[in-house]
């Protein structure tokens, strides 16, 4: 077998192209892989739409929660072996000497690589990646449930782990869809009991199910004061914003304790992408503002630690790679009650 299947984004909002190419080989330092799953994340929705302006690749195959097995190495590869199952996450390359490097935030390095950003991702049954950025994964693994670790799992952990909460911390997560159901089930991993906040009755059910202490209806009338009730005289130390409204970062900010972390995670529109803050509201009260933005290697071995450990997985449909164009359209209309992950044949 030569060639591989995948979907290819060869314009700005074209629907992608489904398609064969040749199986790419791995170059110096890269593994191949055979994906078995990819994750659909909403980034994929933003790099194919142009949001963020032209990808740093075109033609390009999105997808960057891969889980698959070694197939192929290249030159100077020596781990992981041949038939070792990875996953494959954002975090494709960084240029390992500059300084966010060697203090260990690749995340910020100037050079970092995004897989399906300016990397080949995983909407096909084949990818090369850096096989220094690939985590090994164990073979049993429910690769579905287990792809969305590789993006939303790592995400929500890195920023509550650089929150540096106290055990029993509340901490509410705003916007309980894919992102959000991981947050919750990162929480209660880590020690803390999250409060769920959404507008849908049915994603606060599933948050309750995977672990939130309380929920609020993000439609109530004052919701930072509500948050503030649930969690008592101990105060809100946190708040993970993963919904994408600008009024969603506002409540967070309002509701944190003072000392508080306000976690920024959800990417709005760049025409909504700015916030009104008190000034002396973040000054007198020390609240914290943090970014978060995938995670490092580092980050990225702790959290699938941290899920296969405590048993986080994903609630997810599946649906085959040929039907990729449609997994996008239902996340553009917010259909999607908790993580979309595309099966290879
Ligand atoms: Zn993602
Ligand atoms: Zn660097």
């Amino acid at each position: 077998m030569t060639q591989m299947t995948r979907a290819l984004m060869t314009a700005i909002g074209a629907t992608l192209d489904l398609g064969c190419d040749a199986i790419p080989s791995p170059g110096p330092g890269e593994v191949l892989i055979r994906v078995a799953v990819c994750g659909v994340c909403h980034s994929d929705v933003h790099i194919v739409d142009g949001d963020w302006g032209a990808p740093p690749m075109m033609p390009l195959i999105p997808g960057h929660e891969v889980v698959g097995e070694v197939i192929g190495l290249g030159a100077g590869v020596t781990a992981p072996a041949i038939g070792t199952t990875v996953g494959v996450a954002w975090n494709g390359g960084a240029c390992g000497h500059c300084r966010a490097c060697l203090e260990g935030e690749e995340t910020i390095c100037a050079q970092s690589e995004g897989t399906g950003y300016s990397r080949p991702g995983g909407y096909a049954d084949h990818i090369v990646a850096r096989a220094a950025f690939v985590v090994v994964l164990p073979r049993d693994i429910d690769a579905a449930r287990f792809a969305p670790v590789l993006c939303a799992g790592v995400t929500t952990y890195r920023g509550l782990k650089r929150a540096a909460l106290k055990p029993g911390a509340h901490v509410a997560i705003i916007g309980c869809g894919g992102l959000g159901q991981m947050a919750v089930q990162y929480c209660r991993a880590m020690g803390f009991r999250p409060i769920a906040v959404d507008l849908d009755p049915g994603k606060l059910e599933l948050a309750t199910r995977l672990g939130a202490v309380a929920t609020v209806q993000a439609d109530e009338t004052d919701v930072p004061q509500k948050l503030r009730d649930i969690a008592g005289e101990a105060g809100l130390r946190a708040a993970v914003v993963v919904a994408p409204a600008p009024s969603a970062f506002t409540q967070a900010i309002a509701a944190i304790s003072p000392g508080g972390a306000v976690i920024f995670i959800a990417l709005p529109a760049k025409t909504r992408d700015y916030l009104p803050i008190s000034i002396s509201d973040m000054a007198n009260h020390e609240k914290r503002l943090i970014g978060s933005n995938v995670g490092t290697r580092v980050d990225l071995l702790e959290a699938v630690e941290l899920a296969l450990t405590a048993g986080i997985l994903a609630d997810i449909e599946t649906l085959p790679l040929q039907n990729a164009n449609e997994a996008l359209d239902r996340l553009r209309q917010g259909r999607v009650p908790g993580r979309l992950v595309l099966t290879m044949a």
